[in-house]
């Protein structure tokens, strides 16, 4: 492709200057000059209300998907316990099916599990696909993309969600393969564009400094996963749904996978991701020290002790306790944010928190704009003063 400049169509408006994002549109005499280091990427084109940029693409032509309906999430479940994550992608995909005016579809995959089904229908599943087979229990990659692949090909969903979990990350990227889509992992919101009535995906991008939208126009499903604790989930008790029991053509030898052992790994604390009070410690706690003074405050508030990702990387605090872009995303009623500076990936992670406290003595700390409550101090003073305040009288 090709992009050029009819020169007397132009006005020198400069909207494709700042549409370029490679710098290489420049204005000289009044007129717009593309630069040597275009690289033809076509997104200055839609810019020019003087249709003075041309290229010699052909546009692309939109696929009919006028076949493709419903807003479906793959249903997360380890030995028969569904995963919170999938509940709280039922709560976003409600949203987008009343916007879509479709129905919302959980697909449930595993053994004996018609007992989880009530569970999804009240947390906002419209109809359930379940397919149940021994050989389906434990989650193995190539069973669950199989039978993922056959129902969408079958029912040609708009848009499917699934959980950016460990499963989730695996079938994911797999599936998408499969059927031929593109995939948008690790989203933060998501939401119908009003007038092209597409997905509109955000997800942290290059590095966390900005937030890319991406849209999908040419292939149907959608597919987007979600991290755990981004969506609210939300249960309504009266609500019907339909179960649609699937059938399941899978041989094992088509599998090529056995599982031989599990066991779970021993945890020295409960997930954070569970937690209602969150203590974390960024750089500014400074050493084991201040660290045990959070796990005390921790301690006295029933809660757990977390950080950034500059003290996991020092193994101040494990790495399934990092919080942010590249670690959990947490939800707690409190968060209390100790000697953190609130660097855009830290707050990815938190800023969902019913209630922040940062405690900093930098009163220009960024994490000050998500607080509630801010102590502008050293932490060193004002979380033994905390403790000392929390601890009951003997
Ligand atoms: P600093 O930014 O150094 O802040 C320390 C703060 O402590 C300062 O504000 C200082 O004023 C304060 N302080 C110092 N002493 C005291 C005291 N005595 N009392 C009170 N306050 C004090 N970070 C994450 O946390 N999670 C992630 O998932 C994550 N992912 C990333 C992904 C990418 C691709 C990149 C590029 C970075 C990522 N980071 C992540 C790193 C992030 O950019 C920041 O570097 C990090 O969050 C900073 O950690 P911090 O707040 O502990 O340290
Ligand atoms: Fe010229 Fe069109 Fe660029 Fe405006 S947007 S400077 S009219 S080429």
């Amino acid at each position: 492709m090709t992009v050029w400049i009819e020169s007397d169509l132009c006005d020198g408006c400069r909207r494709c200057v700042r549409a370029c994002p490679y710098d290489a549109i420049a204005i000289e005499d009044g007129k717009a000059n593309i630069l040597e280091r275009c690289t033809n990427c076509g997104a200055c084109l839609a810019e020019c209300k003087n249709r003075a940029i041309q290229s010699d693409a052909v546009p692309k032509e939109i696929p009919d998907f006028s076949d493709h309906e419903g807003v479906w999430v793959y249903a997360e479940q380890r030995d028969g316990v569904l995963a919170k994550v999938t509940l709280e992608l039922l709560g976003i995909a409600q949203e987008l099916g009343q916007e879509r005016r479709q129905k919302v579809s959980a697909v449930l995959i595993g053994d004996r599990l018609e007992n989880l089904t009530h569970d999804l229908i009240r947390h906002g599943a419209d109809q359930v696909f379940l397919a149940e087979d021994p050989c389906l229990q434990p989650y193995r990659t190539l069973a669950h993309v199989k039978i993922m692949e056959d129902l969408i090909n079958e029912h040609k969903p708009e848009i499917l969600l699934i959980g950016a979990t460990h499963i989730g990350r695996d079938l994911a990227p797999r599936l998408s393969r499969r059927v031929g889509v593109g995939l948008t992992a690790d989203c933060t919101a998501l939401s119908i564009d009003p007038e092209e009535k597409i997905l509109l995906q955000t997800r942290p991008a290059f590095g966390g400094n900005v937030m890319a939208t991406i849209a999908n126009r040419y292939s149907r499903p959608q597919m987007a996963t979600v991290r755990p604790g981004v969506m609210e989930a939300r249960t309504d008790e009266a609500k019907a749904g339909t179960i649609i029991h699937c059938e399941v053509q899978l041989d094992e030898a088509d599998i090529k996978t056995k599982v031989l052992e599990m066991f779970e790994e021993k945890r020295k604390h409960a997930p954070i991701t569970d937690s209602k009070v969150i203590v974390a410690g960024g750089r500014g706690v400074n050493g084991e020290a201040g660290f045990q003074m959070l796990r005390t405050l921790a301690d006295l508030l029933d809660g757990e002790v977390a950080g950034t990702r500059v003290v996991a990387e020092q193994g101040f605090v494990p790495a399934d306790c990092q919080v942010g872009q590249t670690g959990k995303t947490v939800r707690p009623e409190i968060y209390i944010a100790c000697g953190i500076s609130g660097a855009i990936q830290h707050r990815a992670g938190m800023m969902n928190s019913r209630f922040i406290i940062a405690i900093n003595k930098d009163p220009d700390a960024p994490i000050f704009k998500v607080a509630d409550w801010g102590i502008i101090g050293d932490l060193h003073d004002v979380v033994p003063e905390l403790v000392r305040q929390l601890t009951p009288a003997s």
